[in-house]
């Protein structure tokens, strides 16, 4: 049987297309295959799950996060569907030479009510920590900066990947999708659009169409594909000669469960949110520590630049010794013996060019990648833009009614902001 529609990938980006592509007209038929056992088990499941509204400097960005926000609240408070949602906040703690270089678009999101700044004044009475390192040779030496500014995110915290995932996985089949697990396509099917019935085609010169992929469980055909495969992707495209401008890198979460008072203590810092507990922070050096209210425990991990592409995701202890844990012990001496409790890994899949998603099609492929880290707050916005492309809409309606052109996250001509809140 040919599906109108064959999902590739059953992480947030596929299901957020799938549901959309179903929202929009229930006759559809749609097919997600995924070589895991369920949905989100890919890097939706690795990932820190945290969400930040607007908090971005690239205007487009802003815009996907804020509509994928809003529609996750809706589901959460309106359709009453816990997804584990916790507004705490995020905190990214600037120096004074960092705070400068994004002090417009700070001053812009204050006044629309999205983020609040802090001073060093006034941080230092909530949240301690060290703040300045003028002298101190060892933290010149790890790149440690001061802390002047603190950007306090509102409409930010947490959400359960696996809650969200799931929601999308029900709806999708209530909405007749249908789901094949435990399924690896090992490649997309190329056919000419117009078949000659000659050796060798489709030919250099024949316009083609992705008909559908072949798997380790035999050929399914489709008329419609989308590739939302996750670090995954290029392995796919590659083959096609397709380019997708993003290229998947490992990221690591290292968790600690706090053993002395003034560790629990920063666990739970008062002052910022209703929850009692320490916000989403990030440091000046890009390292970030979550604290799971709900485990007890912190969270750290720290996306460096210089590491090779590859799909490689096993964790690496070292990894936590060597790179993160002396610069957060900087930070926050109370952390000193903070050994590793557990770890995962998984992929951002990035695209170094703007940081901002990728969603674009070619013949009758949709592809949607490029999250660079935050897929699952923009989750929702992708999904749409993608249903968008497979209906061939110019436009895509974002939740809460506001409009993008289906094109913006194109390849080709692309012209976008560069997201500087990279973390
Ligand atoms: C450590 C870490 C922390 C993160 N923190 C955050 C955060 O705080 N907030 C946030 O919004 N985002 C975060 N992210 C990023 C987020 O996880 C991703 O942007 C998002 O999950 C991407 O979704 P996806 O659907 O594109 O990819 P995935 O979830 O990886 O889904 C792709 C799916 O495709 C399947 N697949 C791939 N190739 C094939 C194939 N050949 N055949 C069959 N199936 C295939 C995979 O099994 C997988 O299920 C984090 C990521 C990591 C690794």
């Amino acid at each position: 049987m040919e599906a109108d529609v064959l999902i590739v990938g059953a992480g947030i980006i596929g299901l957020a297309a799938a549901y959309n592509i179903l929202r929009i007209n229930p006759e559809t038929s749609v097919l997600i295959v995924d070589r895991m056992g369920d949905v989100g088990q890919g890097s939706t499941a690795k990932s820190a799950a945290g969400f930040r509204a607007e908090l971005f400097t690239s205007t487009t960005n802003q815009m996907l996060s804020n509509t994928s926000v809003d529609f996750y609240l809706h589901i959460q408070k309106d359709e009453g569907y816990d997804l584990g949602m916790e507004l705490v906040g995020y905190l990214i703690l600037r120096s004074r030479d960092q705070f400068e270089g994004i002090a417009d678009v700070a001053n812009i999101l204050e006044k629309k009510g999205a983020l609040r700044i802090y001073r060093k004044a006034e941080l230092k009475n909530l949240l301690k920590m060290n703040y300045e390192f003028d002298g101190d040779e060892e933290a010149e030496v790890l790149g440690v900066k001061n802390v002047d500014y603190g950007l306090f995110g509102i409409k930010c915290g947490y959400i359960d990947a696996d809650k969200l995932a799931y929601y999308y996985r029900d709806r999708i089949k209530e909405m007749g999708g249908d789901f094949q697990f435990n399924t690896n396509v090992e490649r997309i099917i190329v056919e000419p659009e117009v078949k000659l019935g000659i050796p060798r085609e489709p030919r250099a010169w024949q316009k083609v169409r992705f008909t559908g992929v072949e798997t380790n469980r035999g050929v399914f055909k489709a008329r419609n594909l989308v590739i939302a495969a996750g670090g995954w992707t290029n392995q796919l495209l590659d083959p096609l000669g397709i380019d997708c401008i993003s290229k998947p890198k490992k990221r690591q979460i290292f968790t600690f469960r706090p053993k002395t008072e003034d560790q629990r203590a920063l666990l739970y810092t008062k002052g910022f949110n209703e929850e009692g507990i320490l916000p989403f922070t990030f440091l000046p050096t890009g390292h970030y520590i979550r604290a799971d209210r709900r485990d007890g425990t912190f969270w750290f991990s720290y996306s460096d630049e210089v590491r090779p592409f590859s799909t490689n995701d096993e964790p690496e202890e070292k990894y936590y010794y060597d790179n993160i844990y002396p610069i957060i012990v900087k930070y926050f001496p109370q952390l000193e013996g903070a050994r590793v409790d557990n770890m995962w890994a998984g992929l951002y899949m990035i695209n170094s060019v703007d940081h901002n998603p990728v969603v674009f099609k070619r013949s009758n492929m949709v592809v949607a990648t490029g999250a660079s880290g935050s897929g699952i707050l923009k989750g929702d916005a992708i999904g749409r833009i993608a249903a968008a492309l497979i209906y061939n809409e110019p436009y895509a309606d974002l939740f809460g009614g506001e409009k993008i052109s289906s094109n913006k996250l194109e390849v080709v001509g692309r012209s976008l902001e560069v997201e500087k809140f990279v973390f």
